[in-house]
């Protein structure tokens, strides 16, 4: 999907003047990989008609008539926007908070990944100082809580469950009232699927809710999941009235755009992704680093996230890379600092993508190939004068309005020689970093992905 837009979007960029002929045919791009992606119609059909409207209106505004470059940012933006609109309800989610019981119930269809990811879950929860416990109340599937047992155990988690009770409503509660008499902080009760929707599930459901009267409901949804989405979350709404999505196995070939038409449907945000088997494979969800990410556009929020996991270690050191970042203050150094904390953080291609500014292709191609690429980076920043690191890049060249270098400098040569590399890469590199450190400007703004993720805590 996101090569497709960003297809897309780079017809906006070749074409010599955006009109509405260049308009028409971008918006039949993407709505054409949205479709593609299971996003549901209604909403695709949507989207064109907003995108339309907002594009041509501040296209033939005045001031915007002349300067083409203007003309494709506004574009640009308009897409960027409804694209985030797609995946934001407007809903804040319930955040848990400490010294309190925080419950949490998990919901949806048999295979959909409910046991996985209510042991990630707790795993994220304890690693960020809430004390974290599983309850098993899936009495349907032989074996259930032996694999809420193996998996809890495995993650070093408390666990609820019965081998001989057969009543998943007695169990919910049962494990509930114990944990909460412990003083757990976050409570994540996991309930049973069937294969299908069906009565019983739903009326199950309503009774688990009755019993443990959940802080935060959770859907959990398979990125497979196609056009069913809208009937399926729909259903789920009404007997388990979830605040928050989760969509797993984000890390397969699954279009994943079904998930997006449960978030319309249903006026719910999604909370995480699934994005593996492992424990850890559990991402933090956010509209506009989502949207970014996807057009290759980087996620610095995304990576802070990270960094701020990895950088621990140096708490003073990420708090400086923080104010720097707000402030669109971050020199090359700073920046080199980045790429190097991040190869260390592996896996690349996944850190790769978070970075804004790096090619999509850079994590083209094997592991291997990304931890060449991003090793070139770094003999080019080591080529290069204190002077040279501290600065913005604006010693190295001049850049016209829309970003683009003019006159390159005898530093660049330099750099290049000295690195081994060649001027095109070292112009290259400077470009990444100029794009970078425009989109940390945006970021730190009072609306910017910062701020938003300092909401998410
Ligand atoms: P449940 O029936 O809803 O409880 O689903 P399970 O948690 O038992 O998961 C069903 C299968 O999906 C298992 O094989 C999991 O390993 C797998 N699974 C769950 N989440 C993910 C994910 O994010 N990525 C991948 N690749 N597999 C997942
Ligand atoms: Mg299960």
């Amino acid at each position: 999907l996101g090569r497709k837009l960003n297809a897309a979007l780079a017809q906006l960029n070749a074409a010599p003047i955006v009109d509405e002929k260049v308009l028409d045919a971008m918006l039949k791009e993407i709505c054409a990989a949205l479709l593609e992606s299971d996003v549901n119609v209604k909403l695709v059909a949507s989207l064109r008609q907003k995108v339309k409207a907002k594009a041509k209106a501040a296209l033939e505004s005045d001031a915007n008539k002349s300067k083409e470059a203007n003309r494709r940012q506004i574009v640009q933006k308009v897409v960027f926007d409804e694209l985030v609109d797609l995946v934001d309800p407007g809903v804040e989610p319930y955040k848990p908070k400490k010294g309190q019981s925080n419950v949490i119930m998990a919901v949806g269809l048999q295979g959909n990944g409910k046991t996985t990811t209510c042991t990630k879950l707790a795993v994220y929860y304890q690693k960020r100082g809430f004390k974290s416990c599983i309850v098993c109340a899936d009495t349907f599937r032989a074996g259930a809580f032996d694999q809420t047992r193996q998996s809890a155990t495995k993650a070093k988690i408390a666990y609820f469950g019965s081998y001989t009770e057969t009543d998943p409503v007695s169990i919910a509660a049962q494990g509930v009232a114990k944990f909460k008499k412990e003083r757990f902080d976050v409570i994540i009760v996991d309930t049973s699927g069937r294969h299908k929707q069906e009565s019983e599930l739903f009326e199950e459901m309503v009774q688990i809710g009755e019993a443990v009267q959940p802080n935060m409901t959770i859907l959990v949804l398979d990125a497979s999941i196609g056009q069913a989405a809208e009937a399926q979350s729909r259903a789920f709404k009404e007997s388990a009235d979830f605040g928050a999505i989760i969509v797993t196995k984000m890390d397969g070939h699954a279009k994943g755009g079904g998930a997006i038409s449960a978030v319309a449907a249903t006026k719910t945000p999604i909370i995480f992704l699934g994005v593996g088997e492992h424990l850890a494979d559990l991402d933090r969800f956010a509209p506009q680093p989502f949207i970014s990410k996807l057009l290759g556009m980087g996620d610095v929020q995304g990576l802070m996230e990270h960094m701020q996991d990895v950088a621990a270690q140096n708490p003073d050191r990420q708090k400086e890379m923080v104010k720097k970042l707000e402030e669109g203050k971050l020199s090359i150094r700073d920046w080199k600092e980045q790429i190097q904390t991040v190869m260390n953080m592996g896996p690349m291609s996944k850190i790769a993508s978070m970075i804004p500014g790096l090619p999509q292709d850079l994590f083209a191609g094997s592991e291997e190939d990304t931890g060449k690429r991003m090793k070139r980076m770094i003999y080019i920043t080591d080529s290069m004068t204190a002077t040279e690191l501290d600065s913005d890049g604006s010693v190295f060249m001049e850049w016209d309005k829309d970003g683009k270098p003019v006159s390159l400098n005898w530093r660049v040569t330099r750099v290049a020689k000295g690195s081994g590399t060649s001027v095109r890469e070292v112009e290259e590199l400077l470009c990444q970093y100029r794009m970078m450190a425009n989109m940390a400007k945006q970021a730190g703004g009072k609306k910017g992905w910062l701020q938003q993720m300092q909401k998410l805590g």
